[in-house]
């Protein structure tokens, strides 16, 4: 089945529900077993942008008796002719309706893409609660970073992925095999998965809360579940996907991607990504260079980012570009590096890049005092901030983009101050320069993350909020930079949904009801439905987003396991209201976050920082750390 064309003929951008792009697969449908569909709860252009779902698509459509297809979530206009003409959500490759399928796989990578999962189901008219749904539908699973809080979307998913879904998928695939082999019950396979490490079956857990409303407990309620869920770490990246999917319309990164290498160990203290994608994991630099070439050949890509969380932290990073740049000259090849730290080497890094264009470097202090961003661990002292900027407008840069947050712990009236004052200094060392520099400063609501030492804190009020904000903006009109705020709103849902229990699948399920959906985008962003799903609920926001929790209270997602111990993140919490630092792991001693249990490499770095510290009475002072990932 296919939409017709008189419905296409009426949506924006029809591309978004076409499919047919270079180096999509379509398989035999009724000669294929197993049929997955991966779903993105955001536009095309969104979603054909993500990481993880070309490394998905390319391995699962590997496997001969299985087919991965892909579906997105239709923009409204899409929506109001698909419900008014009563026609099926379906995938892009074969046009099936979701329905057909066996498996709906949702990629949740941001809270506000809830309602839109819930959405998605629905238009494939499928039942929203899992459930509702029986041996007739498909079974519905997720994966993603916020499958590491899977509470709050509990009633939705049948089973959440936690973790690296390439280390899963070979145990998954034996028991969906089985699954179809057997024709057996949907209760069967949630029973079979749930003996999978890194499986976790919601359904399977009972949930207790205390009398005055705290969450209390998760416990499994058959013998095959496990009460802690380990999350699934590849111990080496696969080869790179080199075929991905070009779209046919402008995405949102419209360029190659190579995935240089997983996981952070600058251990920032606000920042999720960098506890739960530990440990660093790095992609040998000829299987880059040779990756880069193939995805030239293969997607007529002339620019290629080369992803990371933290670039600059990739060893020879400097060598990288050099290589890349002589062995594809011919290429015109354009190289982007998200994701740079405020030093200087970043900016002659960025500057050594083949046929870069000076539109703009983007750089994140994340605070404006010093003292903030030892408290958040993320420390640059100011004379390496401002040497990076004198850096950046002596190679030709006019425009900056400065990240930084407000509201994070201990944060005060001062620290704001201090964000204009060293706006004021970049501005005026680009004048003293000769040139009319334009700071452009963009200001983000700190959000408390689960599995951070920052989850126990409350995030800060609308009114403490706005106060901050007002003077942000008086002091920046002062200096002529520009300042972009998101609405704080958005990032209050955030917080809230971030760190939920599993009560709030009734708020999210009226919201919806509502008419929530888009909830990341401005224009969709509807608080009022959200404040009412609150109150008809008998929930309330502040309990879950701007309560300073105790850390001896009970966590709605302790049963998740990343591998970094809730007694590492306390310890984290305790430096950051000292105003310590913790040094990067990687070319440091070991700061025995907890992974040193389950990865080998760390256990050998955790042996040698404890021999570092405790050195033998013949040999006191002379052992000297030998860096694994040297
Ligand atoms: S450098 Fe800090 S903020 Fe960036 S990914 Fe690493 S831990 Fe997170
Ligand atoms: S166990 Fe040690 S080396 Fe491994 S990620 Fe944690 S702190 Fe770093």
């Amino acid at each position: 089945m296919t939409y017709p064309d008189n419905i296409l003929y009426q949506v924006t951008k029809p591309a978004r529900y076409t499919g047919g792009e270079w180096n999509s697969i379509v398989k035999d449908w009724d000669k294929t077993d197993i049929k997955i569909a991966l779903s993105y709860p955001d536009l095309y252009e969104i979603g054909m942008s993500n990481m993880a779902l070309p490394i998905l698509y390319e391995l699962l459509n590997s496997q001969s008796d299985v087919l991965a297809e892909r579906v997105f979530a239709p923009w409204v206009d899409m929506e109001t002719i698909l419900r008014t003409r009563g026609v099926p959500l379906a995938s892009l490759e074969s046009k099936h309706p979701l329905k057909d399928f066996d498996v709906i796989g949702f990629s949740l990578g941001y809270e506000l893409t809830y309602t839109n999962v819930l959405n998605m189901l629905d238009l494939a008219q499928i039942p929203v609660l899992a459930a509702e749904r029986d041996d007739s539908h498909p079974i519905v699973i997720a994966g993603g970073t916020c499958a590491l809080n899977p509470e709050p979307m509990a009633d939705f998913i049948d089973f959440f992925v936690i973790g690296d879904g390439e280390e899963v998928l070979p145990e998954l695939l034996a028991c969906l095999r089985d699954w179809k082999g057997k024709a057996a019950s949907k209760k069967q396979l949630l029973r079979q998965v749930a003996t999978i490490s890194g499986i976790y079956v919601p359904s399977l857990y009972q949930v207790e809360y205390q009398a005055d409303g705290l969450f209390k407990s998760i416990t499994p309620t058959v013998p095959q579940c496990k009460s802690s869920i380990k999350r699934r770490i590849v111990p080496q990246l696969p080869p790179p996907v080199t075929s991905p999917v070009v779209p046919y319309i402008e995405v949102v990164h419209d360029r190659g991607a190579i995935e240089i290498q997983r996981g952070c160990s600058c251990g920032c203290r606000f920042c999720q990504a960098g506890i739960i994608y530990r440990p660093v994991r790095e992609r040998p630099q000829e299987e880059i260079l040779q990756a880069v070439g193939e995805i030239i050949t293969n997607c007529g890509y002339n620019e290629v980012s080369l992803v990371s969380l933290c670039t600059n932290d990739y060893p020879g990073i400097d060598k990288l570009v050099v290589n890349l740049s002589h062995r594809y000259q011919d290429h015109n090849l354009t190289l982007s590096l998200p994701s740079l730290r405020t030093d200087s080497s970043s900016v002659r890094l960025v500057d050594s890049l083949p046929s870069h264009r000076k539109i703009g470097l983007t750089f994140a202090p994340e605070a404006g005092s010093q003292r903030l961003r030892r408290t958040i661990n993320k420390y640059v002292p100011e004379d390496e901030i401002l040497q990076t900027a004198t850096a950046a407008f002596a190679k030709g840069w006019n425009t900056l983009k400065l990240y930084f947050m407000l509201g994070l712990p201990t944060e005060t009236i001062d620290d704001v101050q201090e964000i204009v004052q060293l706006v004021d200094k970049i501005g005026s060392l680009g004048k003293a320069k000769g040139k009319r520099p334009r700071v452009r400063v963009s200001v983000s609501t700190f959000v408390p993350k689960p599995h951070t030492p920052f989850q126990w804190v409350a995030q800060a009020s609308q009114p403490e909020l706005d106060a901050k904000h007002e003077l942000l903006k008086l002091g920046l009109r002062r200096t002529g930079s520009r300042l972009s705020w998101p609405d704080p709103k958005v990032s209050l849902l955030e917080a809230v949904l971030s760190r939920g229990d599993r009560r709030l699948g009734k708020v999210i399920y009226r919201a919806w009801q509502l008419g929530s959906t888009f909830d990341a985008w401005d224009e969709h962003f509807n608080y009022e439905n959200w404040l009412r799903a609150f109150d008809e609920t008998g929930l309330e926001p502040g309990f879950y987003a701007q309560r300073e929790r105790p850390l001896d209270e009970p966590l709605p997602w302790a049963h998740i396991d990343v591998g970094v111990t809730t007694a590492f993140l306390k310890q984290e919490y305790q430096r950051a209201q000292d105003g310590r630092e913790t040094p990067d792991c990687r070319n440091k001693a070991c700061n025995a976050c907890g992974l040193e249990r389950w990865q080998p490499e760390c256990q050998q770095k955790k042996k040698l920082s404890q021999q570092a510290t405790l050195p033998s009475k013949e040999n006191l002072g002379t052992l000297t750390i030998q860096s694994p990932f040297n």
